[in-house]
C-alpha cells in the first residue's frame, strides 16, 4: 500500500488542469478550463476543469471527479496505478506503508522483474527485425499469417534465436542479477546449466492494463515432435495467470468506446482481430476466466461476447464460466464458429463490416446457447429436459438485476414451452437457496432485504435516494450555516391528551440534519451517500467546516465523482455564460432553513410510506395476520405519524 503521506503529497502537487491537459486540449473560460469531452464525440465543448476546486466534470457523459478519477476513467488505471502515474509525472518518491524488510524487498523485486521483462522485449524485437534468423524465420512467418508491420509493432512481437543462452548472456552483460533473471522465468537453471526458456520462438509479450510487461508467450515455428507449440512464462510475482488478460492494454480504449469486449482463445486471435480493425478483444489464454479477470474487464464494459470454436467438449466446459459472468452482472453472449474455424481463421481475409455483421447476427444469449447445447436431440426426453431447464434457471438466478431476470424467465418460457409461473417458482427456490447460503456466510440479512426493497418499491425508493442526494448536497454547500427551524414538540397534556407546540429554534444546518436523522435512526439507503454523509458530519464535528480540496483529496474515486457532481451542478450555468448564478445561490441560502426542514420531512414521509407498504405486503403473505390487533395498531401508528408529517410539511411549504 502507498503511504498516506505519499498520497497527500501526490494530491498536493498534482494539478488537475495540467494532467488533463496532457489528454484533452483545454481553453481558459472564466475561472475554469473547458474542452471537448474525451468520452463522447461532441462538437461543442461541455467538458469542464476547475483549477480552484481541483475537479473536473464532463457534462455530456455525466462523469467527473478529482485528478485520480480522471486517470482511472480515461486511462483505465487502477487506483494505485493512477497514483503511480502522478508520482512519476511530478517526481515524487513513492513510500509504501508498514514496509517490513520482506515487503520492501518484494516491491523492489517486482520492479526489477518488470525491468528485466522490458529489456527482454526490446531484445526480442531487435532479433526479429535486425538478425538474419529473425527476419528469415520469424518475420516471414508472421507475414505469412497476415500480420502487418504496424500490428506487429503495436503488439511488440519479437523473436528468440535458436541459441542456448543468448538472452541470458545479454542480460548479465547489461548488469541484471542472475538471481532476478531466474525469477523472471526467462531462463531455466538445471543440470544442463543455464538455458533460455524461449528458444527459436516468436515471442508475444503480455502486458498489464497499464502497459507493463508481465510475462511472455512463445510459439515454436518448426514441426519438431515432442515440443509444445506454445509455451508461457511461469508464474512470478508479476505474472499471475488468473490476473492476466492478453490484449487488455492494446484493446482497453476500444472496449470502453464500443462498450463491448470480445473474448477469444489466444494470442493470434487477438492480433488477427486487430489486423481486421476489430480492436475490442482480449484473450484468456485458453482457460475459463477467473473472477479477477472478469473484474478487469468490468472496469471497461459490462458486455462480453465469447467467441468459441465449435469443439463440443470445449463448449460444455465453458458452461460453468458463463454463470461466473452472470454472477458479476455481465451481459454475456456466445458465438460459436462453423466447424473447423477459430476467430483467427474466420476473420482473416474478411472485411470488418462483414465480420461484425456475422457476429451480431449469430451471437446468442446464454439461454439460447445453453438450450441448444443441453437439449440437443433430447427435447422429448422429459428428464433431460427438466434438468436442462433447471440448469438455465440457476444461471438466471445469478443475475443481480431483477428486471433482466424477469426478461430471461419469459424468454426461457417461450423457448422451452413451459409456463412462466412454474419457472418463476423454480427461480424463487433457487434464490432462496442463495439467500440461505449468504446468511450462513454471515452476509447481513438486512442488506439483502434492503436490496429487495429497492427493486420492489422502485418508485418510492428513487424518491428516497434523490432526497438523500439532496441531504448530502445541502451539507456540502450549507452545512456550517446557521438557520432557523420550525420545531414541533409533542407534550403530554394534563388529561393525557397530546399537545402540539411549535417553536422557532436556531441551529447549524449540519447539527439539525445529524440530530434529526439520528433521532429516527435513519441510515441512507445509497451506500455511497451514506459514506459521504458520515465523512461530512465528521468533518463538521471535528473542524467546524468542510474545505473542499481537503475533502476531495482523500475520497475514493466514486465518492469524489459524486462530490464534483454536486459542486459543479450549478456551474453548468457558467458554461452557458449565464451570470445569474450569484442571485440563484443567494436565494438558495436565505431559504436554506426551509430547504433543510422540507428535505428531512419528505425523507421521513417516504420512509414511513415504505414501512407501511412492507407491513401490508407481509400481512398478505401471512394469512390471518391482517386481523391481528398488534399488527393493526402498528399500521395505524404509522399512518398517524404520516398524517402528522404531512401536516408539518404543508406548514413548511
Ligand atoms: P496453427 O497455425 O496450427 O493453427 P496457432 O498458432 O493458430 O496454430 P492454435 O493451435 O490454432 O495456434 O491455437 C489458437 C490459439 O490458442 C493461439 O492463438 C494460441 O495463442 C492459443 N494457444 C494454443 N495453445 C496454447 C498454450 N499451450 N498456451 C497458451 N495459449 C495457447
Ligand atoms: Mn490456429
Amino acid at each position: 500500500m502507498i503511504k498516506k503521506d505519499t498520497i497527500d503529497k501526490i494530491f498536493e502537487v498534482s494539478r488537475v488542469e495540467e494532467v488533463i491537459g496532457e489528454f484533452v486540449s483545454l481553453k481558459k473560460s472564466g475561472s475554469n478550463f473547458k474542452g471537448l469531452s474525451p468520452f463522447t464525440n461532441e462538437k461543442t465543448p461541455s467538458f469542464m476543469v476547475s483549477p480552484v476546486k481541483q475537479i473536473w466534470k464532463d457534462f455530456s457523459s455525466g462523469k467527473g471527479g478529482n485528478v485520480v478519477a480522471f486517470l482511472m476513467e480515461h486511462e483505465h488505471f487502477s487506483y494505485p496505478d493512477a497514483l503511480r502515474f502522478l508520482a512519476k509525472k511530478y517526481n515524487i518518491l513513492i513510500e509504501e506503508t508498514q514496509e517490513t524488510e520482506a515487503e520492501k524487498q518484494k516491491t523492489s523485486e517486482k520492479e526489477s522483474l518488470f525491468l528485466i521483462n522490458q529489456f527482454a522485449s526490446k531484445f526480442f524485437i531487435e532479433n526479429l527485425f535486425k538478425k538474419d534468423e529473425g527476419l528469415s524465420i520469424g518475420l516471414s512467418y508472421l507475414k505469412e499469417r497476415g500480420f502487418s508491420n504496424e500490428i506487429i509493432e503495436k503488439f511488440v512481437v519479437g523473436y528468440s534465436l535458436d541459441l542456448k543462452n543468448d538472452f541470458f548472456n545479454s542480460a548479465i552483460e547489461f548488469g541484471y542479477l542472475k538471481e532476478n533473471i531466474e525469477k523472471s522465468g526467462l531462463i531455466i537453471n538445471n543440470s544442463k546449466g543455464i538455458v533460455d526458456r524461449f528458444r527459436a520462438r516468436v515471442i508475444f509479450p503480455i502486458r498489464s492494463i497499464a502497459g507493463r510487461i508481465q510475462g511472455f508467450g512463445g510459439r515454436i515455428l518448426s514441426n519438431k515432435l515432442n515440443v509444445a507449440k506454445y509455451i508461457n512464462s511461469p508464474e512470478s510475482i508479476v505474472y499471475i495467470k488468473s490476473k492476466v488478460l492478453y490484449g487488455i492494454f492494446e484493446s482497453k480504449k476500444a472496449i470502453a468506446n464500443k462498450d463491448l469486449c470480445y473474448l477469444v482463445e489466444g494470442y493470434t486471435d487477438v492480433i488477427q482481430m486487430h489486423e481486421s480493425g476489430i480492436e475490442n478483444v482480449v484473450s484468456s489464454s485458453g482457460t475459463a476466466l477467473s473472477i479477477d479477470q472478469i473484474q478487469i474487464i468490468k472496469r471497461l464494459t459490462k458486455n462480453v461476447t465469447l467467441l468459441f470454436d465449435s469443439d463440443e467438449a470445449g463448449l460444455r466446459a465453458s458452461l460453468r464460466g458463463i454463470d461466473l459472468f452472470l454472477d458479476q452482472g455481465i451481459n454475456v453472449k456466445i458465438l460459436v464458429f462453423p466447424k473447423g474455424m477459430d476467430p483467427d481463421s474466420f476473420v482473416r481475409g474478411r472485411q470488418k463490416q462483414d465480420i461484425l455483421k456475422y457476429f451480431n447476427k449469430n451471437s446468442k444469449d446464454f439461454i439460447q446457447f445453453k438450450a441448444n447445447l443441453l437439449l440437443k436431440d433430447s427435447l422429448d426426453d422429459p428428464i433431460r429436459k427438466s434438468s436442462a431447464i433447471k440448469d438455465i434457471i440457476i444461471s438466471i438466478s445469478k443475475i443481480p438485476d431483477l428486471i433482466q431476470q424477469e426478461i430471461f424467465v419469459k424468454k426461457c418460457s417461450e423457448l422451452m414451452d413451459i409456463s412462466e409461473k412454474v419457472l418463476f417458482n423454480v427461480l424463487e427456490q433457487e434464490k432462496n437457496k442463495i439467500r440461505f447460503k449468504n446468511k450462513r456466510n454471515n452476509i447481513s440479512k438486512n442488506s439483502l432485504e434492503v436490496v429487495e426493497n429497492i427493486s420492489n418499491e422502485k418508485k418510492i425508493d428513487l424518491e428516497i435516494v434523490s432526497l438523500e442526494k439532496q441531504i448530502v448536497h445541502i451539507l456540502l454547500h450549507y452545512g456550517k450555516e446557521e438557520a432557523f427551524f420550525d420545531e414541533i414538540f409533542l407534550l403530554h397534556g394534563e388529561n393525557g391528551q397530546i399537545i402540539e407546540e411549535s417553536k422557532i429554534v436556531k441551529s447549524k444546518v449540519y447539527e439539525k440534519i445529524f440530530l434529526d436523522l439520528q433521532q429516527d435512526e435513519v441510515e441512507l439507503i445509497n451506500p455511497l451517500y451514506q459514506e459521504l454523509y458520515i465523512k461530512l458530519i465528521e468533518l463538521y464535528q471535528t473542524e467546524g467546516k468542510v474545505t473542499i480540496d481537503k475533502l476531495i483529496r482523500n475520497l475514493k474515486p466514486d465518492l469524489s465523482q459524486i462530490v464534483s457532481d454536486l459542486l459543479l451542478s450549478d456551474e453548468i450555468y457558467e458554461l452557458h455564460n449565464w451570470d445569474k448564478r450569484n442571485v440563484f445561490v443567494k436565494e438558495k441560502k436565505s431559504l436554506v432553513g426551509q430547504l433543510v426542514s422540507e428535505t428531512i420531512l419528505s425523507l421521513r414521509k417516504n420512509l414511513i410510506d415504505q414501512k407501511i407498504k412492507t407491513l401490508v405486503k407481509n400481512s398478505k403473505e401471512k394469512k390471518g395476520l391482517s386481523n391481528n390487533p398488534d399488527f393493526l395498531s402498528e399500521v395505524i401508528n404509522y399512518q398517524n405519524l404520516k398524517k402528522l408529517l404531512s401536516k408539518k410539511l404543508n406548514r413548511v411549504i
